[in-house]
C-alpha cells in the first residue's frame, strides 16, 4: 500500500481514537501499518466534516443533510476504499474475486447506517421483489449468532443470479472481501452450512484493515455531525428502513434509532452492554 501521509499533510485531520479502527480477526498488525491506517481514517474524518459543515450550512434541511452524508459516503469513503482495491488488484495476481463468485455472500454484513440507507434507497420501488426477500431474511436471521446465520445456508437477499444487485452501492465490508482462492471460500461456506469448524480462507487482510479504516472515518464524520454512528447488520437495518421509512428522519434528527437488535452478531452483546450502562435510571 502506498503511504499518502506526506502528500496529505495539509488536509484536514481529526484523530479517530474515540472510535478506533476494527482489526480483522487473527491479524497481527505491524505498528507502521496501524499508524498509517489510523492516519488515513483521520484524514477521511477531518476532510469529511469540513465538507459536511459547508454542505449542511448551504442546505440545513433533513433532506439536505441526508444528501450530504450519502455524497460523502460515495465520493470520499467509497472512493478511498476503491484506491485500496485498485492497489490490491494491481499487486495481487492471485486475487480470485470475479463476477458470479459469491461464496462470501452467505454471512452477516456489518455496515454503517448510511450504507444501509443507500441500499434501502435502491429498493425504493414498491414492486421490487428484493424488498420481500430482505424482509424475509431479516425475520429468519433475527437474533441469530454468526454461526447460526451461516448455517441457514441462505444468501444475502441482494444476491441475484449470483451477482450483487447493488454492486455500485455495496457496503465497505463487501468490498473488503478479497480472497486468493475461490475454492477455499466455497469450502468454508459449505463447512459453515454443515456446522463444521471454520476452515481457513486466505484473505487480503491488510487491505481489509485499510477499508475498516475507511469505515471508521465514516463513523467519525457521523459522530461529528451528531448522528448515531453504530455499526448495523445490513439486512436488519435495511428491513427496518423498508418497514418504517420515518426511521431515517429520526436518525437525521439525532435519535439513536438503530438498536442493539440491529447490530452485527459480533457487536450485538457489546452494544447492548454499552447502551445499558448509558441508560438513565428511572426515578
Ligand atoms: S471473497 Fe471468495 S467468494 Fe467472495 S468473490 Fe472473492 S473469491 Fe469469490
Ligand atoms: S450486498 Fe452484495 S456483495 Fe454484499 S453480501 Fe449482499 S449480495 Fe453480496
Amino acid at each position: 500500500m502506498s503511504n499518502p501521509e506526506a502528500a496529505a499533510d495539509d488536509l484536514p485531520f481529526r484523530a479517530i481514537d474515540d472510535i478506533g479502527v476494527r482489526v480483522p480477526p487473527g491479524v497481527t498488525l505491524p505498528a507502521e501499518l496501524e499508524s498509517t491506517v489510523k492516519h488515513l481514517a483521520g484524514l477521511t474524518r477531518g476532510t469529511g466534516i469540513v465538507m459536511a459543515a459547508k454542505a449542511v450550512a448551504a442546505d440545513p434541511t433533513p433532506a439536505g443533510t441526508l444528501q450530504t452524508v450519502l455524497s460523502l459516503l460515495r465520493a470520499l469513503v467509497f472512493g478511498r476504499a476503491q484506491q485500496t482495491i485498485d492497489e490490491v488488484v494491481a499487486d495481487a495476481p492471485k486475487l480470485a474475486c470475479k463476477s458470479g463468485c459469491a461464496w462470501c455472500c452467505y454471512q452477516s454484513i456489518e455496515a454503517t447506517i448510511p450504507e444501509a440507507i443507500l441500499v434501502a434507497i435502491e429498493l425504493g420501488a414498491p414492486d421490487d421483489p428484493r424488498r420481500a426477500a430482505v424482509l424475509a431474511n431479516a425475520q429468519a436471521f433475527r437474533g441469530l449468532g454468526e454461526g447460526e446465520r451461516r448455517r441457514t445456508g441462505k444468501p444475502c437477499a441482494l444476491l441475484v443470479d449470483k451477482s450483487c444487485s447493488v454492486y455500485e452501492n455495496r457496503p465497505l465490508m463487501c468490498r473488503a472481501m478479497m480472497a486468493g482462492d475461490a475454492n477455499q471460500c466455497r469450502a468454508a461456506h459449505q463447512a459453515a452450512v454443515a456446522g463444521k469448524p471454520d476452515l481457513p480462507v486466505e484473505l487480503f487482510l491488510f487491505a481489509q484493515y485499510f477499508i475498516l479504516g475507511d469505515q471508521a472515518g465514516m463513523r467519525g464524520i457521523l459522530r461529528d455531525m451528531g448522528l448515531q454512528d453504530d455499526l448495523v447488520e445490513l439486512t436488519q437495518a435495511v428491513a427496518a428502513i423498508l418497514g418504517d421509512p420515518g426511521i431515517v428522519d429520526r436518525w437525521l434528527a439525532g435519535e439513536r434509532v438503530f438498536g442493539p437488535e440491529m447490530a452485527p452478531p459480533a457487536l450485538r452483546e457489546e452494544l447492548a452492554a454499552r447502551q445499558q450502562s448509558q441508560a438513565v435510571p428511572a426515578e
